[in-house]
């Protein structure tokens, strides 16, 4: 068995100026899923955090309000520059959260600072209109506002990706924020807590509690949070919409996917195994909100498909997270290595298609940590369970059609709509066949590439608002209708 590698900041929750090592939701023994032992123990937000938390970043936001606009741009590109000093501590930080492999890691972290950089160039182009007035010369002003303060609750799954897309463009809107990361994954987001400080941010501008589904719910709850923006998965995205009622607090939600990539036989066949095969089972052991899981394949090329991803995944390098050589590391927690090999072998034994490869956990010198083999699935109905439900792990099925339009039928019998893949060089069908898939973001003989400039997020059961562009700066600022009477 490997090491559990240690961690030399001690966690506490940033209030305001305070650092507190201990809290009301008492404490959480994180556990590094690489080796299934006890790495770091967290202290848990309750309620009382949260109000706390929520009282700071209301006080912050007038402070960061009054800062006149080229200071708030000065201090934005400042934070961009200490994430990017700060690159390999972070990684290390987002390994140890939930052993994303330290290959992929660095990549997260220049996507925080390309957010905060982005967004800084929006602060002093937050614009508004004027509108003429029936039957009066009165001046009419139509301005965007903050909110006041965001609350921004972040999943495991890349966390400091959550941030970036919520938090550069909530504070460039002129808000502060409380983040409040999941117990599983808060290291990586209290460091970038640490940084809002030493660039200086007002105190309290970037409040991060960590904590689990209580705190979650007490940020929900809370009437000093203007507006509340979710990522995580459907089923907690209902409950807050049901605890938001109680104060009708605007809310924005990105969620999971089930998402199509179609591969049509005048494809690049090399690009697109190698991207069904990076976005499907490889990146993050599958744990992605954009992972294609479903992969539908014109039947003229079905069985070259089937043995070139096959052989694309079945030799990847699997193991220690922090090893650089190494593409896949394990699933985040054992109750997750269950429920995903509970699904394979519910698959298995109903006779949901064929398992080409795949389907166990590891065992040697791996059998403490959640490892689980890239798993693909042939012939799977798309009625299915497999085919249907997020499995949010290193599985994928694989499943033939005959034409065009049968591809985009089964690509959008899905209650999800986060995004889409297809594979051609016919420009036309490109066009057309993006134009027809029920998604937020199509990728076409391309990755999934989040930017700053491009808006992100859900069709239908994969949430609603934007992150990213014009449209992420929107989602957080509210729009005001000043009419001032002249000559009365
Ligand atoms: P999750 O829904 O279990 O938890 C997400 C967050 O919600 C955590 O911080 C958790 O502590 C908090 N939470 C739990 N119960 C709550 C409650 N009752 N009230 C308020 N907050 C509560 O999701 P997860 O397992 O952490 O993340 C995986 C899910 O996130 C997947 O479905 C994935 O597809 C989705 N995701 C979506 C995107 C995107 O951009 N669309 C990105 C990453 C992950």
């Amino acid at each position: 068995m490997t090491a559990t590698p240690t961690i030399d900041t001690e966690p506490a929750l940033l209030i305001g100026e305070d650092r507190l090592a201990e809290a009301s939701g008492g404490t959480f023994d994180h556990v590094f899923p690489g080796t299934g032992q006890v790495n770091a123990v967290i202290p848990m937000a309750g309620p009382e955090e949260i109000d706390r938390a929520v009282r700071s970043a209301a006080a912050a936001q007038r402070e960061w309000a009054a800062l006149p606009v080229e200071r708030r741009r000065e201090l934005m590109i400042a934070l961009a520059r200490a994430i990017d000093a700060d690159t390999e501590n972070l990684a290390r930080l987002n390994v140890h959260d939930y052993a994303v492999p330290i290959m992929m890691a660095p990549g997260q972290v220049g996507l925080l600072s390309k957010f905060f950089d982005y967004y800084a160039g929006w602060i002093d182009k937050v614009t508004g209109q004027t509108a003429p007035v029936m039957g009066s010369h009165d001046v009419n002003m139509i301005t965007r506002e903050p909110y006041g303060v965001i609350g921004v609750i972040v999943p495991w799954n890349g966390p400091l990706v959550g941030i970036a897309m919520a938090v550069a463009p909530a504070l460039a809107g002129g808000n502060a924020v409380v983040i409040k990361p999941p117990e599983l994954a808060p290291l990586a987001p209290l460091r970038f807590g640490e940084l809002c400080r030493e660039v200086g941010l007002p105190a309290g501008l970037v409040n991060v509690v960590p904590g689990g589904p209580e705190a979650g719910d007490a940020l929900v709850r809370h009437r000093g949070i203007g507006k509340l923006h979710f990522t995580g998965s459907g089923a907690t995205a209902k409950k807050i919409a049901v605890a938001a009622a109680d104060t009708l607090k605007p809310l924005s939600f990105e969620l999971g996917g089930k998402s199509a990539n179609v591969v049509f036989a005048d494809a690049n066949l090399d690009r697109a195994v190698m991207i069904a095969a990076f976005m499907g089972p490889l990146t993050q052991s599958g744990q992605s909100c954009a992972c294609g899981s479903r992969i539908l394949v014109e039947r003229s090329i079905y069985p070259e498909f089937q043995e070139r991803l096959v052989a694309a995944v079945a030799h990847v390098p699997i193991g220690d997270p922090f090893d650089p050589s190494m593409m896949m590391g394990p699933v985040v927690s054992a109750a997750a290595a269950d429920r995903i090999t509970g699904t394979i072998d519910e698959a298995v034994r109903s006779g949901t298609g064929r398992l080409l490869t795949g389907g166990k956990r590891l065992g040697g010198d791996l059998a403490e940590g959640y490892y689980i083999e890239p798993t693909v699935f042939a012939d799977v109905p798309n009625s299915s369970p497999l085919a249907q439900i997020e499995t949010f792990g290193p599985v994928v099925s694989v499943m033939p059609f005959d034409t065009e339009d049968e591809a985009v039928a089964i690509a959008n019998d899905s209650d999800f709509g986060l995004v889409a893949y297809a594979h051609t060089s016919d420009f036309e069908r490109a066009h057309r066949v993006s134009g027809r898939l029920e998604a937020g973001s199509v990728w076409i003989n391309a990755f999934s590439e989040i930017q700053p400039s491009g808006p992100y997020g859900g069709y239908k059961e994969s949430g609603y608002g934007r992150l990213g562009g014009i449209e992420g700066l929107h989602e957080f600022t509210q729009v005001k209708n000043t009419r001032i009477t002249l000559g009365s």
